[in-house]
């Protein structure tokens, strides 16, 4: 009979297995199936061994991998057959000794089971803010060293009271070895102050309650720093968190008491739902229904806003019947770093709150929120942070170790070791000293934290990027990795590519090879052997990155370039007539004057010619509003030209600026305009896909950098391209914009670190 027949075997789990649960998930399985055997850490995952009858161990195998906790990432089950062995029972062992490095896991919003201990009268842990257990709870924000066990956590200062003792020692319980377990009669503890720092009595969240419902704003220690808080209903209130923020007009993120509250504000996909209730709990940028009465000022002339739900304790507590949604934007001045400490928060934070959130456990890394989009049926990332970092990507072989700095904007830096790349949480803008010096020290403590030692370093070919110096000042064999083909390389690499691939970066802004700012570029190659097959036509940069700011100099120079006359003529119109005259003396005698082919600087230019402001705070900021404005029924179009100039192919802007500036002046709405350019650039897309594509062969077209932020040109593109039959890949979770670059300088510069050695 098969069930007499026994057999045992040895499985080695690697991946992300640790600290989420999974040793008691297979002790549970193990028992319910009646297996026995043993289960352990070891240095690469999980490894066990069990014994039953053949069929009893394929169902546990299939169920390890279908029922397996939700934050684990099994990379790889290794299986072999070893002899019978006379046994009782499932055990857990030890972990194996002197070797156990595991992976890091990143921050685990919390679970459905301790949200509803939280919300149970009857329980032990009701209302307690920090709940968690072997699946939930901060996990990357608190860790001092690795393996993940408590005593290298910020949790090591709270000892465990007998009954949080049972429950981590028993291996039935849910919270067996939680290394956070805690609850308030041992645990970290809440209370609320004035914004001085000072201590109040009485119930935290009562007072945190009354001072929003009074339209106050307050600052909330979360798990990656701090969060600055308000009634996302009340507009008093976000104008003037707005201004003391010092803030530029970018959107707030809002976060919802539940998924029935949110749904009450945007429209949501089941995808959507399921990224926003998953264990990274980011932020979704999601379309916002016209029946939403939250105030106008959260996200001015946006259709999207960005929703997130609530992942730790703290803040379930800041919810109730009458606050539903409030503005949660990271604590901070603008531009700088995320505050941490609770003196630090008081001094930098203080001024601009009726009081503070706070507790006694220390945020030992600063954890930004992750930011993502649902367009053209992908997880598009727009920041990779908080719930994503440090999980590590795999590269499939040894990479030399190496630190790639990164780009200077939305800056991450990644590291390797073995066969994975690091990427770090989100760095902010380099040119804010603030954020540079938290850069400094963020690689060297990751780089402990880690135990990498890199021997490489990789960086971008601009030579004033904060990122680029910091990499000379290692002194460390340095490879230069052009910013563009480090945006192909990155999504390459996450949406694992084979063999040669067409890749088109559409980006505000990159050092080219030849000393020009590129960003409307179309390559094709692999691994880190590209060529540039063709780019937007160059047109001039008024004033160099200046431009960025005053978008207005880019419509006066897309005008300049096609029929000067129109551009006086415009500048004029706007009463711009004295600095563009000034800007024409530069321009003659060549005086910071560089040449672009940046799409991003075409999409500025197009929207102020639509009617966008002419100055911006932010980069993008005008293409957004350009965006914004498409009329999505609007099928026209305008033309363009590609000629072949030498091998390249040129995209020549002069017949859409002709055709964009004579509906302006017969009275075409901004809205048709916007669509139209928004088609004609999807198009044009296409047209030089194909052309490039019959001269190669090659039918896989990557789509990265900053500008497909745009969601209407993103799936635009994505559709076209689909229906000419090409395959389209786009980066999953790995941000589209400048946040994925670092991990494409690793990964190219891996490579070519490599070719130089054999
Ligand atoms: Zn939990
Ligand atoms: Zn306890
Ligand atoms: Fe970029």
């Amino acid at each position: 009979m098969a069930e007499n027949e026994l057999i045992r075997q040895r499985l080695m789990v690697s991946g992300l297995v640790q600290g989420v649960g999974f040793r008691p998930f297979l002790y549970n399985l193990a028992r319910e199936l009646s297996l026995t055997g043993w289960v352990r850490n070891n240095f690469a995952g999980v490894e066990l061994e069990i014994q039953g009858a053949p069929e009893t161990l394929a169902a546990f195998r299939e169920a390890l991998s279908s029922r397996a906790p939700a934050a684990a990432v099994i990379d790889r089950i290794d299986l072999e057959t070893v002899p019978v062995r006379t046994e009782s029972g499932f055990t857990i062992l030890a972990s194996e000794a002197g070797q156990l490095e595991g992976s890091p896991l990143p921050d685990q919003g919390i679970c459905p089971a301790c949200a509803a201990e939280f919300q149970d009268p009857q329980n032990r842990r009701y209302k307690y803010a920090f709940n968690s257990c072997t699946i939930c709870g901060p996990r990357f924000t608190i860790m001092e060293a690795l393996p993940f066990d408590r005593v290298r956590t910020s949790m090591k200062r709270f000892e465990l009271c007998p009954a949080c003792r049972e429950e981590y020692t028993n291996p039935a319980d849910r919270r067996f070895h939680a290394q956070t377990i805690a609850c308030s009669d041992c645990g970290p503890e809440l209370w609320f102050t004035t914004p001085e720092g000072e201590r109040l009595d009485g119930d935290p969240a009562v007072r945190a309650g009354e001072l929003l419902k009074s339209g106050a704003i307050i600052g909330i220690k979360g798990i990656g720093g701090y969060h600055l808080a308000c009634d996302a209903r009340n507009s008093q209130a976000v104008a003037r968190l707005r201004q003391l923020k010092g803030r530029d007009n970018r959107a707030f993120a809002v976060m919802f008491r539940d998924l029935e509250a949110l749904q009450a504000h945007c429209r949501v996909s089941p995808e959507e739902i399921r990224v926003l209730t998953g264990p990274a709990r980011p932020i979704v940028l999601l379309l916002q229904k016209s029946s939403s009465n939250l105030s106008r000022e959260v996200n001015p002339g946006l259709k999207e806003l960005g929703a997130f739900l609530p992942y730790t304790g703290i803040q379930l507590l800041l919810f109730d019947d009458a606050i539903t949604a409030l503005v949660m934007t990271s604590g901070n001045r603008s531009g700088e770093p995320l505050s941490t400490g609770n003196a630090e928060a008081a001094r930098d934070l203080g001024p601009m709150v009726a009081g503070f959130l706070v507790h006694n456990r220390p945020v030992l890394w600063r954890c930004d929120d992750s930011v993502l989009r649902v367009a053209a049926g992908r997880v598009v990332g727009i920041r990779r942070s908080r719930g994503f970092v440090p999980a590590p990507f795999q590269a499939g072989r040894n990479l030399p170790p190496l630190l790639a700095c990164g780009p200077q904007q939305k800056n991450t830096f990644a590291l390797t070791k073995g066969e994975r790349i690091y990427l770090s949480p989100h760095q902010g803008d380099l040119d804010n000293l603030s954020a540079y010096l938290g850069y400094r020290e963020t690689i060297a403590r990751l780089e402990r934290l880690l135990n990498c030692k890199p021997e490489w370093v990789v960086h971008d070919l601009h030579p004033d990027y904060n990122s680029t110096i910091y990499a000379r000042d290692t002194g460390l064999p340095a490879v230069g990795v052009q910013h563009h083909l480090a945006h192909l390389a990155g999504v390459a690499l996450v949406e694992r590519v084979k063999g040669p691939a067409i890749g088109v970066a559409f980006d505000g802004t990159g050092f080219g090879d030849d000393g020009r700012i590129w960003g409307g570029e179309f390559f094709a190659g692999e691994g880190c052997r590209w060529k540039r097959l063709g780019h937007l036509e160059y047109t001039v940069l008024p004033g160099g990155e200046a431009a960025v700011r005053e978008p207005w100099r880019m419509a006066a120079a897309y005008l300049h370039s096609t029929q000067s006359e129109w551009a006086d003529l415009w500048a004029s119109e706007h009463g711009l007539e004295q600095p563009w005259a000034k800007l024409g003396v530069a321009r003659r005698l060549g005086i910071n004057h560089p040449e672009t082919s940046s799409m991003g600087r075409l999409f500025d230019g197009i929207a102020v010619l639509c009617g966008a402001p002419l100055r911006v705070s932010y980069e993008g900021e005008a293409a957004v509003w350009l965006e914004n404005r498409a009329d999505p029924s609007e099928t026209g179009r305008y033309d363009w030209e590609i000629t072949d100039s030498g091998g390249e192919l040129i995209v020549r802007l002069a017949p859409l600026i002709t055709g964009i500036y004579s509906q302006l002046k017969s009275g075409v709405k901004a809205a048709v305009i916007s669509a139209r350019f928004h088609n004609t650039i999807a198009s044009l897309t296409v047209s030089m896909v194909s052309r490039i594509a019959a001269d190669t062969g090659i039918n896989q077209v990557i789509l990265s950098g900053g500008v497909f932020q745009n969601r209407l040109l993103l799936e635009l593109t994505c559709a076209q391209l689909d229906a000419a039959g090409f395959r389209v890949i786009i980066p999953e979770i790995l941000p589209i914009n400048d946040g994925g670059v670092a991990l494409g300088q690793a990964w190219f510069g891996a490579l070519a670190i490599m070719d130089l050695r054999l």
